[in-house]
């Protein structure tokens, strides 16, 4: 009998320590999902983000996974983090604003420069056909693999170079995203651009740039500004040096 009951005692502890760790992971969770809401309502509905695709895609997306384990307090800070090497994954805000001015459909093949943490990728590929995307900094590029292998998101193709050269294939993009500040437009990203392909870039100087929105037609570039902005240089042939 006393042993029995030692078993009861036993499974009930058991039982109790389940429940603990299942409550303990739900507030885990929940604790992100409340932030991203909050982080959707207050950086980003209230700064014109409007796209539902765009804003469905900012609410799923669990941010916290991108961001190095010191910074995770901050996953949804109104503005950039370091990810190392020098480089930071953008403020949500920006990724959203950028997302919403390429107008992606899930017809669009999407060239990315400048991978990253792979946030923007992730957000990226939710909402097109596939994504390729280039990092110069091998160790971001394997790190972003990673965690969209984690994710589930199949729809990425990774390279590591200096992506202001293109992709390295004769290959035209429906939308190309650099995500890092270029004095111009890189021509072979020009011309890797489809007639009625939207391009957005941070263009200007080293520590001050526009927001670029071009679009591609048959007759040549319109272009238009979004904002001012601050993004890390595009280093490489038709970006800056070193
Ligand atoms: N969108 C990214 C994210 O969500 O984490 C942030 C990108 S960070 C602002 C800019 C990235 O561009 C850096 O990782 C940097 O190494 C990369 N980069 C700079 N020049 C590049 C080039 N020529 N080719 C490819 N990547 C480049």
């Amino acid at each position: 009998m006393v042993h029995d009951n030692l078993v009861k005692i036993d499974l009930q502890n058991t039982f109790n320590n389940a429940i603990i760790i299942v409550m303990q992971q739900a507030n885990e969770k929940d604790k992100f999902a409340a932030e991203r809401r909050a982080m959707v309502k207050g950086q980003l509905k209230s700064r014109n983000i409007i796209d539902p695709a765009v804003l469905k895609a900012m609410t799923e997306m669990p941010r916290e996974k991108f961001i190095p384990a010191e910074y995770l307090g901050e996953a949804y800070y109104d503005g950039p983090l370091s990810i190392g090497f020098g480089q930071t994954i953008s403020q949500p805000y920006i990724v959203a604003l950028m997302t919403q001015e390429l107008k992606i459909d899930k017809n669009c093949e999407v060239l990315e420069i400048g991978t990253g943490s792979g946030y923007q990728t992730a957000i990226l590929a939710t909402l097109a056909k596939e994504v390729f995307t280039i990092e110069r900094i091998e160790s971001l590029s394997r790190k972003a693999q990673q965690v969209l292998t984690e994710l589930n998101i199949t729809n990425v193709k990774f390279l590591v170079g200096d992506g202001s050269c293109g992709w390295p294939e004769d290959k035209k993009f429906d939308r190309i995203i650099i995500t890092a500040a270029a004095p111009e437009m890189p021509t072979p990203l020009v011309e890797q651009l489809k007639i009625g392909g939207i391009a957005v870039v941070p263009l200007g100087a080293e520590y001050i740039q526009k927001l670029a929105v071009i679009e591609k037609t048959a007759d040549g570039l319109k272009s238009k500004t979004a904002c001012g902005c601050r993004f890390v240089k595009l280093i490489g042939k038709f970006g800056y040096a070193e």
